[in-house]
Parts: C-alpha cells; structure tokens; sequence
C-alpha cells in the first residue's frame, strides 16, 4: 500500500508541481470506496447478477423488464452515494491544472457530483435514458431522473414504444464525438489510469495511446491490471488514499 512517505507518492507530486497537462482515466475502482460495487472485483458478476443478462442489446431484446428492474434498482441506491475523496481530490486538480480532462467508464455521475471540470463519459450515464426504437422525434439520448419509473420498461414519450438505459452495453460503439474528444486527452504529459482492470476495450487502449504519445503514465489500483507492468509508476493502493496522500504532499 502506498504509504505518505512513499517515494512513489513523492515523485507524482514532483510531477504534478510543474503543471503540467493532466489526464485521467478512471473505473469503477473509484466509486467502491462510495458504496457501489465494481464487478471484476466480484468475480465477474455485476451486482450478483452476469452482465451478459444485463448489459448487451440482447438481453435487453430478451427480458427488457428484466434488464430495467436491474438498472432502476441502480438509480434509486445510487441516490444514496455521495463522491468520496478520491473524486474529491480530481475535482480539486480539475479546478487547479488550466490543462486537465477526465474521461470515466462510469456510469454514476459522482465525478459531476463532486464537481469535476472537462469529463468526458465514455460508457454513458445511469441519468440518461433513449428510445429502443431510436424513432427520430427523439434525440440520442436524455436526462431523465425519474426514480422509480412507474412502469418497466418505461414508455418513450416521443413514440409510445419503450425507453432504454442511456449506457453504453458490451458489444455497442462508442459515440466517435467521444471516442475524439478521449483520444484527443492522451496527447498530455501525464496520464492517470486509476480504479479500471484495464480489459474493457476500447477505453483501456487509451492508456498505452497516451504512453506512444510520450505521457507518463501513472497507474492507482490496489491489484495488478495487465497495464501494470507497462506503466511508468505503478501505485500500489485504493484510490481514495492514494489521492489524499498526493495532494496532502502538494499542500
Ligand atoms: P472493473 O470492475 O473491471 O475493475 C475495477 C478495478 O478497480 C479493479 O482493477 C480493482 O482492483 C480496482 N479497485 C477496487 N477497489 C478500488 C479502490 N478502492 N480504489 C482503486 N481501485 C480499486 O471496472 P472497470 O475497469 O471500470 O470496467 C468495468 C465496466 O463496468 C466499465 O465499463 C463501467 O462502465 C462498468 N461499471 C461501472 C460502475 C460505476 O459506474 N461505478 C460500476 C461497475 C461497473
């Protein structure tokens, strides 16, 4: 575990001192400390249940009650978590580093939450909602906050048929509006990978994007990832320490 007087921890916030342009990249790592749990960690089960019934278009053709009765259930304990402060601490540096961008594979909105600048959701929001047939009334997707809805799945209100969640499912493209803007963020001098497994393609490419492109890459995670041993400065422990410990040195 990375300790305060790690020279790990030392040498980051050296780093971080110059000001120089700052990325990150994060997982579900960071929100486990918040009380919403990761599924690599649960030996693949997402919530006790195999993201392949939950998250991918079939399963949604399948069950699409099912698959709604799982993701309203996230929405509504989600409004009972709160950032905790390693998304503090990126928020802080978000406010501090004129050059900072955060792109997240989370679907929580607790970077937002806690206030964080330029955050580039790869993977889609719990908040954000579309329509299954994507009639063209309807945009791409939006924000709906309703908790519960009143009936699953709920009904799209530009054509009648039915809503799905506004996430991004295993086996679905990234938005390439995103896709640019994240690519874009690994031109920098350093990037962070933090609380992600890193086996979630494409995101986890970004990381050795980022590397051909000359940035120090600076890995958090309490367990090895397959990055890990590609990676400049491997920071052994949970990110909300870790974070503390840097930003407590930066003063
Ligand atoms: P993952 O579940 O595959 O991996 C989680 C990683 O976090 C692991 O490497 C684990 O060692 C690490 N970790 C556990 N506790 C940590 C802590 N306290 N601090 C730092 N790291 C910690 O997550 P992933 O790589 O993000 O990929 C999973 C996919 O599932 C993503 O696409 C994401 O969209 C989705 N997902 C999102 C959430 C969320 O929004 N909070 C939660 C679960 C899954």
């Amino acid at each position: 575990m990375a300790e305060p007087s790690d020279p790990l921890v030392r040498e980051v916030a050296l780093l971080l001192e110059k000001k120089p342009r700052i990325s990150v990249l994060t997982g579900a790592g960071v929100s486990a400390a918040s009380g919403i749990p990761t599924f690599r960690d649960a030996q693949g089960l997402w919530e006790g249940v195999p993201p392949e019934d939950v998250a991918t278009p079939q399963a949604f053709a399948r069950n699409p009650g099912f698959v709604w009765r799982f993701y309203d259930e996230r929405r509504r304990r989600l409004l009972e978590c709160h950032p905790n402060r390693g998304h503090e601490v990126l928020a802080a540096w978000s406010r501090r580093y004129p050059d900072f961008s955060l792109i997240t594979q989370n679907v929580d909105g607790l970077h937002e939450l806690a206030g964080t600048a330029n955050v580039t959701r790869f993977h889609g929001s719990l908040w954000d909602v579309g329509c299954w047939e994507e009639c063209v009334a309807s945009p791409h997707r939006w924000r709906d906050e309703t908790v519960p809805f009143p009936s699953l799945p709920p009904v799209c209100p530009y054509c009648g048929g039915s809503l799905r969640p506004g996430v991004v499912w295993f086996g679905e493209g990234i938005d390439p509006h995103v896709v640019q803007k994240a690519e874009a963020a690994t031109r920098c001098d350093l990037f962070f990978t933090i609380g992600t497994s890193a086996v979630v393609f494409p995101a986890a490419d970004l990381i050795f994007q980022a590397q051909r492109h000359g940035a120090t890459v600076i890995e958090i995670n309490p367990e090895k990832t397959p990055a890990s041993s590609r990676v400049d400065l491997f920071l052994q422990g949970n990110s909300e320490i870790v974070l503390d410990r840097i930003e407590a040195l930066l003063g």
